[in-house]
C-alpha cells in the first residue's frame, strides 16, 4: 500500500466507523477570486458532504466499514455504482481541497519539478497537456496528474466520480493532483467558461503540497 501525506479522518460514529468529511485549513472566500466562496461553500458542505454521507451508507454493516478508502477504491465492484461514485466522490474531493491554497500558484520546485520536466519536457507543456484533458473530458469528472513507475508522471482524465485507483477505466498510477470539472465546482462564477476555470485553478495549486505527495509515493 503506497502511502499519502493527508489523512482520511475516519470516526466510531453510533458503533460504527464512518468516514467523515474533512475541515478545510483555509476559509470558503479565501480562494477569491478564482474559485467564489458560495462555490466553496455548496461544494464542500453539501456535494462532498453527500458524497460522504452516502458512502458511510454504502459500506454500513457490511465488512467494508474496516477497510481504508483506498482499499475500497481498489477492490471495487465496478458495478456497485453507489460505492463507486461515493468513494470515488469521497476521495477525489478530498485530494481537492487538499492541494488548493489561498496562497498556491507559481510553479513546482524540487523533485516534482525534475519529475515534470523529464515527464514532459517542461512545465508549459504539463500545464498545456493537463488543461487540454481538463477541457476536454466531456460532462462530468475530472482531469489528473498520477505518479507511475520510476517516478515518471502522466495525465489522464476521468468520468463522473471514477479514480485513477479504481481498475479497468483507462486512467491509472498514483494521483498527486486532480481538478474537478463537474459544473457543480465552476458555474456559478464560469457559467459555461470551463477553460477560464482551469487556468484559475493553476493559481490555486499549492506546489509544495503536490510535491510532498508525489515524493511520499514514490
Ligand atoms: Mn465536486
Amino acid at each position: 500500500m503506497k502511502k499519502i501525506n493527508f489523512t482520511f479522518v475516519k470516526t466510531l460514529k453510533n458503533k460504527i466507523m464512518a468516514f467523515e468529511l474533512p475541515k478545510l485549513n483555509y476559509s470558503y472566500d479565501s480562494l477569491e477570486p478564482h474559485i467564489d466562496s458560495k462555490t466553496m461553500e455548496i461544494h464542500h458542505g453539501k456535494h462532498h458532504a453527500g458524497y460522504t454521507n452516502n458512502l458511510n451508507n454504502a459500506i454500513s454493516g457490511s465488512e467494508l466499514e474496516n477497510h481504508s478508502i483506498e482499499e475500497i477504491l481498489k477492490n471495487l465492484n465496478m458495478e456497485n455504482s453507489a460505492l463507486r461514485n461515493n468513494a470515488g466522490g469521497f476521495y477525489n474531493h478530498n485530494l481537492f481541497w487538499n492541494i488548493l491554497s489561498p496562497s498556491g500558484g507559481g510553479k513546482p520546485s524540487g523533485n516534482l519539478l525534475e519529475s515534470i520536466n523529464k515527464s514532459f519536457e517542461s512545465f508549459e507543456n504539463f500545464k498545456e497537456e493537463f488543461s487540454k484533458a481538463a477541457a476536454t473530458r466531456f460532462g462530468s469528472g475530472w482531469a489528473w496528474l498520477c505518479v507511475h513507475e520510476n517516478g515518471n508522471l502522466k495525465v489522464c482524465s476521468t468520468a463522473n466520480q471514477d479514480n485513477p485507483l479504481m481498475s479497468g477505466i483507462g486512467c491509472d498510477g498514483f494521483p498527486i493532483l486532480g481538478i474537478d470539472v463537474w459544473e457543480h465546482a465552476y458555474y456559478l462564477n464560469y457559467q459555461n467558461r470551463r477553460p477560464d476555470y482551469i487556468n484559475a485553478f493553476f493559481n490555486l495549486i499549492n506546489w509544495d503540497q503536490v510535491n510532498e505527495i508525489y515524493i511520499s509515493n514514490l
